[in-house]
Parts: C-alpha cells; structure tokens; sequence
C-alpha cells in the first residue's frame, strides 16, 4: 500500500509534471516573475471557469478577503458576521481592519453559517456578512442572499474551501460557489482544491466599479502610476504560482471529482456505525467538493479514536478544535456560551479524513476498517 499522506501533492505532480515544469522553465527565460503573461492568462482562464467577470489575483487568501473587505468601503465599528465555526483569518482580517466581527452558530449537519443565527444577529450596525463554503460545501447563500437584501447588506463568499462546487439556487438556477455575493475571496496554499506551490489567492466579483476599485487597492492604491489614490497594500500572484494554477485548472473538476469518489467510498464504508455521522449534503451532488471529509464521532470517542490513528500511521486533522468566539484574540463580552452550542459541540466531535486526488480504494478500505475496528471493540 501506499504511504497514506493527508494531502498527496507529490502524486498529484506527476500528473502535470509537464506543463509545470515547462511554465517554470518559460518564465525563468522570460524573466518575467511579477505580473507576467502567466498571471494575466490565468486570470483569464478563471474567469472563464467560474463565468465571472472580473478575477483579481492577490498573494493569499487571507489578503482577498482583507481586500475584498476594503474594496467595499467598510469603515471601523461596522459589524461584520461569520461563523464561529472556521479557520481564523476570516476573523481576523475583519479585526484587523477595526471592523466588529460578529460570530454567529453553524448548522450541525452541514457546518455552514446558520441563516437563523445571522438574522438574530443584524443590528442597525451590521453592513456585511461573510459565508465560509465550509470543507467544500456551500452555504445556504439563496437564505443569505435574501436576509442581505432585505437588510441592504454585502455578502462577501470566504470561497477558500470550496472552488469548482456547484450552487443550486432555488430562484437563480447553478453558478459557482464564489459567484454569487458582492464579491469572493478564495486561496491557492497549496492543500486547497486548486492550490498552487506557494502562497497565491484571488478576489472575483461581477461588480466592475468594485473590481477597478480592487484593482488599484491591490497594487497600492494606484490607478495611474505614481498617483496614489486610496491606501492599498502590495497583494501579487507571481508568475510561477501562476503557471502551476493554469495547469492544475485544466484538472480541477477532475480533482473535485476524484475527491467526491474518495467520500463516496468513505461514506459507504461507515453507513452502518451508529458512532459515526459521514458528511451532510445539503444539495446535489456537484454542491460539495470535498476539501475535507469530516466525520462526527459521537459518544465521546474522537479523541480516543485520534490517538488510535495517530498510533496507526494514519494523517488526520481536528478542524477546528477551538470556537473562534474563545479564542483570546477574540474574546468579547457581548458572547453568550449558550448562543454557539452547536460549534461547542462540533469541536468536540469532528475528525477529518485524509482527502486528496490520489488517494486509492486500498487506503480507503484501511482506514475505514482501523477506525470500524477501534470503535467496535
Ligand atoms: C485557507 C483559508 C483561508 C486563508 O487562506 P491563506 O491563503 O492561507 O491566507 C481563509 N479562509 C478559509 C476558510 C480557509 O480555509
């Protein structure tokens, strides 16, 4: 068997070893490092995929959403609302630019943003929401798209996990995950579904005054060179991660399905454990890519069950294992514990699986019978 690995990007190179190595090896003759033909192809490229007008690349994922947030004009004490339950640059970036984050609790079965919960959670103060399409599923975004209209606010889709799915809209028919807010931020670090060999992310959006407004914010806050404008920050793509992006968007809807044949597997292994909850899909089949496969292990058994894979060579991550609303950095008295007993309860339960584009029925079958057989016993 093969050496079971949480994400296998060596294996996933070989693939298209070809078309990286021969980007890598133009740009190096081009010497064309920063803002090169490959950045401007991609751009291209990606805007074609998602049918979005305007793509903005940036250094990462956590500068498109801080970006993404400037882009909009939010000024310090304007409430933004998030998850409770996500990676923390979300948070921070609302923090860090003297917004009020405003953490609200998940759906226990999908993860994602509770629509309730953010309606609870609007004040006169409140100008923006930011879904997160947690482990590669998109929220409920026709629910959020309602609540933002009805209290004229931005959506802004944190779109890092969950590139290439599908959103099925009851009122709109299917777009992309990422295309449907005021604008969206998603990451390249390499672990994503379309993840370059470095640090890369990008901002979209169908706004053309918010893209030009982007545009310039990105590359400090210059319009015309020299002039500057507002202040901005210095957020780039380089051309190598360019040309690693364009070959692996070639495969991304490979990628995502390989993913989605991995859970499948999984999910048939588990359906007969009561111990075990497999992953909630909210919609079709194409709603969720997979960037993670998160189990729930009921009865207090998932730290037993870690140990246990973690003495069996087996990779597994606890995302998250800390509710950002008690995170020291975030602390804040207005929270009451007995607003977020589902993320309360998530981090005590959840366990992701290795998940990547090659992984192969015979390390499914080994992990799911050690973890079968460790619960059973
Ligand atoms: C990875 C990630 C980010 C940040 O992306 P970086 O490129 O690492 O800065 C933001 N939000 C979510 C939900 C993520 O998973």
């Amino acid at each position: 068997m093969k050496k079971i690995q949480m994400v296998d990007l060596k294996g996933q190179y070989q693939g298209i070893k070809e078309e990286v190595n021969r980007g890598m090896q133009e740009i190096l003759e081009e010497t064309s490092f920063i803002n090169g033909p490959h950045v401007h192809a991609f751009q291209k490229e990606l805007e074609e995929y998602l049918n979005i007008k305007h793509v903005i690349p940036c250094a990462n994922g956590t500068d498109a959403l801080q970006i993404a947030m400037m882009g909009l004009g939010l000024k310090p004490g304007d409430e933004v609302i998030t998850a409770d339950f996500t990676f923390a640059a979300t948070v921070e970036v609302i923090a860090l630019l003297q917004l009020t984050p405003v953490l609200v609790d998940v759906d226990p079965d999908t993860f994602n943003i509770d629509p309730e919960e953010i309606r609870k959670a609007i004040t006169p103060n409140t100008k923006a929401i930011v879904p997160v399409h947690l482990f590669g599923q998109t929220a409920d975004m026709d629910a959020i798209m309602r609540i933002a209209k009805e209290h004229d606010l931005y959506v802004i889709e944190d779109n890092a996990q969950a590139i290439g799915a599908n959103y099925h809209s009851v009122e709109n028919g299917i777009s992309k995950a990422g295309t449907i807010g005021d604008v969206s931020a998603t990451s390249f670090f390499p672990s994503k579904n379309l993840g370059c060999y470095g640090d890369g992310g990008a901002i979209f959006t169908n706004n053309d005054e918010l893209a030009h407004t982007i545009r310039g914010i990105v590359n400090h806050g210059m319009y015309e060179r020299y002039h500057h404008d507002v202040v901005g920050v210095n957020s780039r793509l380089d051309s190598f991660q360019a040309a690693v992006l364009r070959a692996k968007l070639k495969n991304l809807d490979l990628y995502n399905e390989a993913r989605k044949e991995a859970a499948i597997n999984y999910t048939e292994a588990f359906s007969s454990y009561t111990d075990i909850v497999t992953p909630v899909r909210s919609g079709d089949c194409d709603s969720h890519v997979f960037h993670q496969y998160t189990l729930k292990i009921g009865n207090g058994k998932r730290d037993g069950l870690a140990k246990h894979l973690q003495e069996k060579g087996i990779p597994f991550g606890i995302y998250y294992p800390i509710p950002l609303h008690r995170q020291k950095a975030y602390l804040d008295d207005r929270y009451n514990e007995k607003d977020f007993t589902v993320t309360n309860q998530l981090v005590k339960e959840v366990i992701s699986l290795p998940m990547h584009t090659e992984l192969d029925e015979e390390q499914i079958q080994y992990i799911t019978q050690t973890i079968i057989n460790y619960l059973n016993q």
